[in-house]
């Protein structure tokens, strides 16, 4: 199948990948390459002991550790990470963990400029993205801007074989999720689609692979394969219906992210099939069946996602001011987003029924 268009525009970031199992240790190297020597190494409180392990590989090219990284990157913590760069005088980031981090990372770039190594963890695909969502007063504002896209990326796939086994499920459809919604983008392009479609490839083919082996090698390098194939697509198109709904419950009631994600999409894909049927066809062709959000529901059971979002905390009563807030900013879409249908898909989302489409 081609996915040539008549008129497009693509842009690609100027990127160094590097992928390999052990290829977090060379971080010394590409700190070389780009002639930094005084690198801050990030990470969350709950992934200390990794950017310890990175600060002490790289021992002298260290200057300093700051472990306080946080979902969606609240200013204050930004903040305090600044006058950390300030006082060792950091010339490099080197991220390690999943979005939230990698996230910091950009917020301090976005700053200061200074070049970032990410080492990824999860399967989110910031990295990989010139966006960045911050977090203050409880308002959560993104930007996209070239300083803070990170230039070099080392996917290990040792790292995420201790990336635990629920995470790794709901990660993956986080990951999915940028590249279905690329498919029908109205800014997209051939190489935007191509990179969508196999990325979508590589994670129906490895992750029942990892879910049956978590420590399989071949199989976490192929997802993480597809974590930077559907990172960079996210870098390249606009999102749409499903990302913007994610946006509202993750705000506004506090659901946690990548979980969000995975119990939206099937319902969100289904609702924009009924109008581009032949764009997202990929997906049903990809994931299995006739329907890309049954597919995708399906696959997400097989994988043991949670499926509804009564489970991740949210109450049926709030499901008519969700759909309220998720109508209030219009924006592109390629189904009309209504009222009415937006409360359906959010019934049918909070107990896990199958969708049509
Ligand atoms: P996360 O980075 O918040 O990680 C969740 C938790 O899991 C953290 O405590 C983390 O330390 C831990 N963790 C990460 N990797 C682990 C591993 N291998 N083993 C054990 N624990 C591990 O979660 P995420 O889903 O990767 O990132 C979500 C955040 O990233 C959100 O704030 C989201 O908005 C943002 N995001 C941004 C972009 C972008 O382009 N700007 C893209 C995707 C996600």
């Amino acid at each position: 199948m081609s996915y040539f268009q008549r008129d497009f525009v693509a842009q690609s970031a100027s990127v160094r990948v590097r992928f390999g199992p052990g290829t977090r240790h060379e971080i010394a190297d590409e700190l070389r390459r780009l002639g930094a020597s005084r690198a801050l190494v990030l990470s969350t409180p709950q992934q200390a002991d990794a950017a310890l392990g990175v600060a002490e590989s790289i021992g002298a090219l260290a200057a300093g550790v700051f472990t306080r990284a946080a979902m969606h990157t609240p200013v204050a913590v930004t903040e305090e990470a600044m006058r950390h760069v300030a006082d060792i005088k950091a010339d490099c980031l080197v991220a390690i963990g999943g979005g939230s981090t990698a996230g910091l990372g950009k917020a301090i770039a976005y700053r200061t400029d200074l070049p970032q190594i990410v080492v990824p963890t999860t399967y989110a695909g910031s990295e990989a993205t010139p966006i960045l969502g911050q977090t203050e007063k409880g308002r959560k504002t993104t930007l996209s801007d070239p300083k803070v896209q990170p230039e070099v990326i080392l996917y290990d796939a040792e790292l995420v074989t201790g990336l635990p086994v629920r995470m790794t499920v709901t990660s993956a459809l986080n990951a999915i999720a940028h590249a279905a919604e690329a498919l029908y983008a109205r800014d997209r392009n051939p190489l935007s689609t191509a990179l969508a479609v196999e990325g979508m490839r590589a994670f129906a083919a490895a992750l029942p692979r990892v879910i049956a082996d978590p420590a399989d090698l071949d199989a976490r390098g192929e997802t993480l394969y597809g974590a930077w194939l559907c990172g960079t697509v996210l870098g390249q198109v606009g999102m749409a219906l499903h990302h913007k709904l994610c946006h509202t419950l993750g705000g506004s009631f506090d659901l946690p992210h990548a979980d969000t994600h995975a119990v939206l999409l099937p319902h969100a894909i289904a609702y924009n099939a009924a109008a581009v049927p032949e764009l997202l066809a990929p997906v049903a062709a990809i994931f299995g069946g006739t329907e890309p959000g049954a597919a995708l529901h399906a696959f997400a059971t097989r994988m043991g996602a949670p499926m509804t979002l009564a489970e991740l905390g949210l109450a049926e009563a709030d499901l008519d001011r969700a759909a309220d807030i998720a109508t209030q900013n219009p924006y592109w879409n390629p189904a009309p987003v209504t009222r009415e249908g937006l409360r359906d898909l959010l019934d049918a989302a909070y107990h896990g029924r199958a969708p049509r489409h």
